[in-house]
């Protein structure tokens, strides 16, 4: 299989998938249960999820494997099931999409900061590497380390995959705007943007992106900003379907997918290669964003 970074190549500009956890709640999932115990418990729902992001024009389909490194599963009394957790969950995606599309593996953060000494370097990088090993075993041929705050955290990933996996790696921050005020975005360990692309290259990281908290308007600002500091780099973008409210159907995001996509065209002219979405996006916000590139590929 090409890798993504040849594929983009190619392809000029390449189509992620959306949400998985909203989706696994509207198929029943209880609040507090574990996300990725589900791939040995309800194969078919995983399944199906990753069938309707292909069906839906992604290129890029996501493991359910978000929260599968040990030191998460340890809240379930699961992390002894790690391996197999993220085995199947990359199987399962393998084995929807076929080999025509690239497994993305979803590896996302532990919850716990060495800088805090909640945990040393050592577990981080034997949790990532167990998790990272595991999925290629099942089938991935790409990972997004994503929905990451903290650069020790995301470079010791970052180690972890290179250095025991033939993944390719992409590693995607979450920023936030903050309130009032000239713009700016920081994540929540402080981490600018500007900081975040350098010191990723510096670890030889070919695709970055940012994924999460923001609204597809705040996320293009985010863009211009990362893309006015590096322009080599092909970037990914997965913003969220608006800003979360609770209503009386419990957590709902406002963002329609004919206004999700709006901003494709210039998510493009501002180096964005993958498009995808993050929290309350569906395969219908999927399909719209990859209609809007097809309509920029006619012009
Ligand atoms: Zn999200």
């Amino acid at each position: 299989m090409n890798s993504i970074i040849s594929t983009i190549k190619k392809e000029g500009i390449l189509v992620g998938d959306g949400g998985w956890g909203t989706l696994l709640i509207k198929a029943g999932m209880q609040a507090g249960e574990c996300p990725e115990l589900w791939n040995i418990q309800q194969p078919e729902i995983v399944s199906n999820i990753a069938m309707s992001y292909k069906e839906a024009g992604a290129d890029l389909i996501s493991t359910n494997s978000f929260g599968g490194n040990r030191i998460k599963l340890r809240s379930y009394g699961l992390e002894d099931r790690a391996k197999e957790l993220n085995q199947k969950s990359a199987y399962l995606t393998r084995k929807a999409v076929g080999e025509q599309h690239h497994v993305l593996a979803s590896i996302g953060p532990t919850g716990k900061f060495i800088m805090m000494g909640d945990v040393s370097e050592d577990e981080l990088y034997e949790a990532f590497r167990e998790q990272a090993t595991a999925l290629e075993e099942g089938g991935a041929d790409a990972c997004i380390i994503e929905t990451m705050s903290d650069l020790d955290e995301a470079k010791c990933a970052v180690r972890a995959v290179k250095e025991n996996t033939k993944l390719e790696i992409i590693v995607s921050f979450t920023f936030m705007k903050s309130t009032g005020g000239e713009e700016r975005f920081n994540t929540f360990m402080g981490t600018t943007p500007e900081v975040f692309i350098s010191e990723m290259k510096k670890l030889g990281v070919s695709i970055l992106g940012t994924n999460c908290t923001l609204t597809v308007e705040d996320m293009n600002a985010l863009l211009q900003r990362m893309y006015s500091f590096e322009k080599e780099i092909p970037f990914l973008i997965y913003p969220n379907a608006g800003q979360p409210k609770l209503t009386e159907e419990g957590i709902t995001y406002p963002e329609k997918p004919e206004t999700f996509a709006k901003y494709v065209p210039d998510y493009y002219n501002n180096g964005a290669k993958i498009i995808g979405g993050c929290c309350g996006t569906t395969p219908e916000h999927i399909r719209a964003v990859r209609n809007e590139i097809e309509r920029m590929k006619l012009r």
